[in-house]
């Protein structure tokens, strides 16, 4: 399998994701202490009661915002296809 990022060959994977030790490590992943630490010094809001909540809707958006930029850039390229004639 090939690294989604930089295409080197590479058997690790990420929650699913192939992506090499080199670049995995450049995510500079938090410690466990630093999430431990965030979780405690997280102050509820009106919109999320605890960390956990603001981080699980923190993926939902992202993932939403990644298909809608998707959906757009795809329509820009289909459309330029059928400019082209
Ligand atoms: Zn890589």
């Amino acid at each position: 399998m090939k690294c989604f990022n930089c295409s080197a060959e590479t058997s690790n994977q990420r929650y699913e994701i192939t992506i090499c030790p080199a670049c995995e490590q450049d995510l500079r992943l938090f410690t466990d202490e630093t999430i431990a630490r965030q979780k405690a010094e997280y102050k509820p809001s009106e919109k999320y009661a605890t960390y956990n909540d603001e981080i699980a809707d923190r993926l939902v958006f992202l993932e939403k915002d990644y298909l809608k930029k998707k959906i757009k850039l795809l329509h820009v390229l289909e459309r330029l296809e059928w400019l082209k004639y």
